[in-house]
């Protein structure tokens, strides 16, 4: 049999240097087999997995199969016996026959095979082999058909039969017995396996060796083995993760200059902010605040993601962030990720400045004395002149606080003395965006100057202008679609992160509702027109743009005109879609804030952010189409003001749920599941649930390394415990480089790769 070598590459740092040496040997013919299954290594061949076992630990004797007194047992059988004959027999139809008798001390037992002439020459009379296979019925007689058969050879011990057995993932060309053959054998021949953990270490946290973890996962000796197996191997890919993702932060900390922003005392201008609020703080968007502030007075920079409820006011606390940048003399950047969303987001600040502070135009007579701090907007759609305009007040700190879409940190704006980013509802912005803003951060030596201090906003706190500048910006990062801060912190990897999840008081619940075809739908219609009797407004969302030969979806544009023009004749009706010029979807977001039009047709442009509080009714067309975090978002645009508020999902699918039919079942469920909770934690673990995690982490930057066998859901417990562990390492050994640690820096500097984990240097 031609045999090729497979190449052993990197990531040998797992195991023993031995595995170095002994090359892979496979069949040529298996080749793309491997390919497919991403096994190049001895370690990508030991890594992977069974996806179950099969227990063949119970051997039977000839006489108790065929003489049992319950008849024939069913499932599998194993037997050890010998070959007594086997005759090669062509039948009628051309198909090639082999029958042949096996016996051992107690019995004998026919055994046939079809087309399988290498059998023959496999099984000659004398053979001894282990044979497993079903048992039937020939005219009257017991026998087993196709039994797979492992020939024992002396000296060796059998690895098919007679044990706990490992089934594989496994491809056309590459059969699971294949792969256990080789998996066998490499492990036969792989020698002693490191164990990077410090004895100690594994003893505390009752593991198992890495070594005897990795037998007992391909050929356990009982079904404990295989749990303990597990453990071990789970805790290893936690562990390695968290180690990374702690080192890095670790490392950016120590490494990174922030701008330490001094704290503001009372009526400074952040606290003033807060203060004329036209509503207290929750508690937990005053914690929020409280974290945000002690973060940013340190002297590395902040970098906290916001987790929160849908309109549990998320906005208010990073304005206060940035509120407490500029009193403390530096600049603002948030960023939205759509324009109809920063243009509210300018709209918000505007309001709750005017209220704080008075309004602009005022403060610019008294330009000398005024507090207020200068808020700029920047879009895609601003206007030529006035984009120039901004940028050069931005660049010569002219402007305190800028809005925008995430063109500010792609674009050629410069900030004289950025003092921190916002990121709203981008939960994916990442490390590596982070390296970017970086380079906006201006300033350090060769920045604005820092003359005009004195001028800042509330300068008050700072006493030198050289030291406030050069380092690096703070970031808070918002996201609505929360998940369990294990896994936030896993995904995340470096962030920080504060949880807001309780609702401002007085929000009245969303009653949301599922409603089946035309019926359905005609009575929404009614709940729409009702509510606006009673001067509120509606939402009606689609999944589609346009129409489409492809689907039967409704789509906006179509739909738009036809309720404006059946429906609600008597009512104003509003059209918001991605695809329309900028300023037209702002007019069409003004209409309805200000409640010209009183239901506005939308995609999903509407899902994150938009806040009018009037809108107390949302009908979702299709609504099987979205993601469950995606409706819970959706819905958050109502229930925002004082008034109780109705969400319909609306859907053709039949109204029973339908076992026989899964996808249609599925829909079903996870209807159900929007409408019973308004829970955006437990809809957000739903979601991942039914997703998969392999989303999440997919879309993610590449190289962090992969989990085979942990599930960060299922596993939550161990990724806590891998956490606290990662952290107190790391506080004992900042480098992995102790002697005791030695082999886990290197397995984690290997796993990560360097430019993963050195986020300072790189890029
Ligand atoms: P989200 O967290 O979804 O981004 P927003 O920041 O848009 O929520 O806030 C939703 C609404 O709640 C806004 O109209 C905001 O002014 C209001 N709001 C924020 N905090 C409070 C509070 N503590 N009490 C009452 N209303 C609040
Ligand atoms: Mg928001």
């Amino acid at each position: 049999m031609a045999e090729m070598v497979v190449a052993l590459e990197r990531g040998l740092e797992l195991f023993a240097p031995a595995a170095l040496q002994s090359p892979l040997k496979v069949p040529r013919s298996s080749a793309p087999g491997w390919d497919k299954l991403g096994i190049s290594t001895v370690q990508s061949l030991l890594q992977h997995y069974p996806r179950y076992h099969v227990d063949r630990t119970r051997l039977k004797t000839i006489a108790e199969l065929v003489r049992s007194p319950e008849g024939l047992p069913p499932g599998e059988v194993q037997v050890h016996a010998r070959v007594l004959k086997v005759t090669r027999i062509s039948t009628r139809k051309g198909r090639r026959m082999i029958t042949g008798r096996i016996g051992d001390e107690t019995g004998s037992l026919a055994v046939t095979w079809f087309n399988q002439d290498w059998v023959a020459r496999a099984l000659t009379p004398g053979t001894e082999a282990f044979f497993y296979g079903r048992l039937g019925l020939f005219r009257g007689r017991p026998q087993l058909t196709a039994p797979r058969f492992e020939v024992v050879r002396t000296g060796k011990e059998p690895f098919n039969v007679g044990r706990i057995v490992p089934v594989y993932p496994a491809t056309a060309e590459l059969s699971t017995d294949q792969l256990r053959r080789v998996m066998w054998n490499t492990l036969e021949s792989v020698g002693p396996i490191l164990d990077p953990l410090p004895v100690d270490l594994r003893r505390r946290l009752g593991l198992i060796p890495r070594g005897d973890a990795l037998r007992a996962i391909h050929f356990p000796e009982d079904k404990d083995q295989v749990v303990a197996a597990r453990r071990r191997i789970v805790f290893d890919e936690v562990f390695t993760l968290q180690l990374g993702l702690v080192y890095r932060k670790r490392k950016l900390e120590r490494t990174v200059q922030g701008i330490p922003h001094p704290a503001p005392g009372a009526g400074a201008l952040a606290s003033s902010f807060i203060e004329a609020l036209p509503f207290e703080l929750t508690g937990v968007q005053r914690r929020a605040c409280d974290e945000v502030e002690s973060d940013m007075g340190r002297r590395f920079p902040m970098h906290r993601l916001i987790e929160g409820e849908v309109g549990s006011g998320k906005t208010v606390v990073a304005l206060y962030a940035c509120l407490v940048a500029v009193g403390g003399g530096h600049q603002a950047a948030f960023m939205a990720p759509t324009e109809v969303l920063a243009e509210q987001h300018h709209g918000t600040v505007d309001e709750l400045l005017t209220r704080a502070f008075g309004s602009e135009e005022a403060s610019n007579l008294f330009a000398a004395t005024s507090r207020r701090p200068v808020v700029r907007l920047l879009t895609g759609s601003t206007p030529a002149r006035r984009r120039e305009e901004i940028l050069t007040a931005t660049a010569d700190g002219g402007v305190d606080l800028l809005i925008g879409t995430h063109a500010l940190i792609q674009d050629s704006v410069r900030f004289a003395r950025l003092g921190i980013a916002v990121v709203d509802e981008q939960h994916r912005f990442g490390v590596h965006q982070r390296k970017k803003l970086r380079a906006k951060a201006g300033g350090g030596t060769d920045g604005g100057g820092g003359t005009d201090g004195g001028e800042r906003p509330d300068g008050g706190g700072g006493t030198d202008g050289g030291e406030r500048q050069g380092g690096e910006p703070d970031i808070l990062v918002m996201t609505a679609t929360p998940i369990p801060r294990t896994l936030a912190v896993t995904i995340y990897g470096d962030l920080d992160v504060s949880v807001l999840d309780e609702l401002p008081r007085g929000r009245k619940p969303i009653h949301t509702t599922i409603a089946a075809g035309d019926a359905g739908r005609r009575q929404a219609y009614g709940l729409i027109r009702s509510e606006v009797a009673a001067g509120r407004q509606a939402f009606v969302v689609y999944a589609l743009r346009e129409d489409s030969a492809k689907t039967e979806l409704r789509s906006a544009k179509a739909e738009a005109k036809r309720l404006a023009a059946e429906v609600f004749p008597d009512l104003q009706v509003g059209l918001v879609h991605g695809d329309m010029a900028s300023a037209d979807k702002e007019t069409a977001m003004a209409a309805f804030r200000d409640g010209a039009t009183q239901v506005l047709v939308a995609t999903t442009v509407v899902e994150v952010g938009v806040d009018v509080p009037n809108a107390s009714v949302m009908l979702i067309e299709d609504a099987e189409r979205f993601g469950l975090a995606q409706l819970h978002q959706l819905r958050g645009r109502i229930g925002r003001g004082r008034h109780g508020s109705h969400c319909v999902l609306a859907t053709n699918l039949p109204l029973e749920r339908d076992d026989s039919e899964p996808a249609v079942a599925l829909a079903h469920d996870r209807l159900k599941a929007v409408a019973s909770t308004a829970d955006g934690f437990k809809l957000a673990l739903a979601d991942l649930r039914y997703r998969g995690e392999g989303e999440l982490f997919g879309a993610r930057q590449s190289g962090v390394p992969q989990l085979k066998l942990a599930r960060v859901l299922e596993h939550q417990d161990v990724v806590a415990m891998a956490r606290r562990l990662a952290v107190s390492l790391l506080t004992d050994d900042p480098e992995v480089t102790h002697f005791a640690n030695i082999n886990l820096g290197r397995e984690m500097r290997s796993r990560w790769g360097a430019r993963e984990l050195d986020v300072v240097q790189s890029g």
